[in-house]
């Protein structure tokens, strides 16, 4: 069990735990339990990085550097991808997440690409409590902010992003398409994000409160995430509800009429 950095204990679980209903299990604390060791470990073979390096392309990048950002916040760093591509372009980047299992896998992959990110142990809900200074840039990417299940949660937690940004700070949230999901059925061709073409991602039960995925690797292993279906309007509405007065969405890294039905979108968010 992952207790609060606060208490400083930290033992890592080695199975994920759904109990007897895993449908009924649609709680924004579930995350920290999600990500167990087993999952963590795999999660870059799920997420190839040099499949998604060459699939995202500069896409971020260009996008922080079109407005002059210079210092990043990676809210939801996972094993560390974009903070350490980040890095490597020449943004000073601070690299936080909820999970202690996520943060140590960053570390690790940060090191084996002769970077040293520096992590911060912070749930969104309470970002500012263990993050100290504003940014110029916060991303928050990877289909993460799915996690969260209840309405509160999420205008909770970009408040504490708006409040962890300079004047003219913007934000980068991306989601699945879960619009596309809910309305037609899930189809994809793993082509953005997913890139691991030995592992199945797909999911096993979709409604409107929740979208259970399940993710099966080659050693016959199997993983499961329970997330929240963000329809892109609703997303683009609490953020405009946050204060961002500037809202512009892509699909699949397109302005958003060129993709007529993505695998994800990116919002970028501008305060200013
Ligand atoms: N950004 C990474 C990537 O693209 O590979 C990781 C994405 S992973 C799907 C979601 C991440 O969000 C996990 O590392 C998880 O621990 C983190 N997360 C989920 N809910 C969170 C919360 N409430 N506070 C902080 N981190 C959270």
């Amino acid at each position: 069990m992952i207790e609060s950095s606060t208490k400083g204990v930290f033992a890592p679980e080695t199975l994920q735990d759904y109990g007897a209903d895993p449908v009924a299990v649609r709680e924004s604390d579930k995350y920290v339990s999600e990500y167990i060791r087993g999952f963590v470990d795999k999660w870059d073979e799920l997420i190839d990085w040099n499949s998604r390096a060459e699939s995202e392309g500069r896409f971020f990048i260009d996008v922080l550097k079109a407005r002059g950002k210079e210092t990043v916040l990676d809210v939801a760093t996972g094993t560390g991808f974009h903070s350490v591509q980040l890095l490597k372009a020449g943004f000073s980047v601070f690299s936080a997440d909820g999970s202690a299992e996520m943060l140590a896998k960053a570390f690790d992959n940060g090191m084996r690409h002769d970077v040293v990110l520096k992590t911060i142990h912070a749930d969104w809900r309470w970002l500012n409590k263990d993050v100290h200074g504003k940014f110029d840039a916060i991303i928050c990417l990877g289909n993460s902010f799915t996690h969260l299940f209840e309405e509160a949660d999420r205008r909770r937690a970009l408040a504490e992003f708006y409040a962890a940004l300079k004047h003219d700070g913007i934000l980068i949230i991306d989601q699945r398409n879960y619009d596309s999901i809910l309305d037609h059925g899930f189809s994809t061709q793993h082509k953005y994000y997913y890139c691991g073409d030995q592992v199945v991602a797909e999911p096993v039960h979709v409604d409107e409160g929740l979208a259970r995925f399940e993710y099966r690797f080659p050693d016959g292993s199997k993983h499961n995430l329970n997330m929240f279906p963000l329809r892109k309007n609703y997303v683009r509405g609490l953020l405009e509800d946050a204060g961002f007065r500037k809202i512009k969405t892509y699909g699949d890294f397109q302005d958003e009429a060129e993709e007529a039905n993505p695998d994800f979108f990116v919002h970028v968010a501008e305060k200013n």
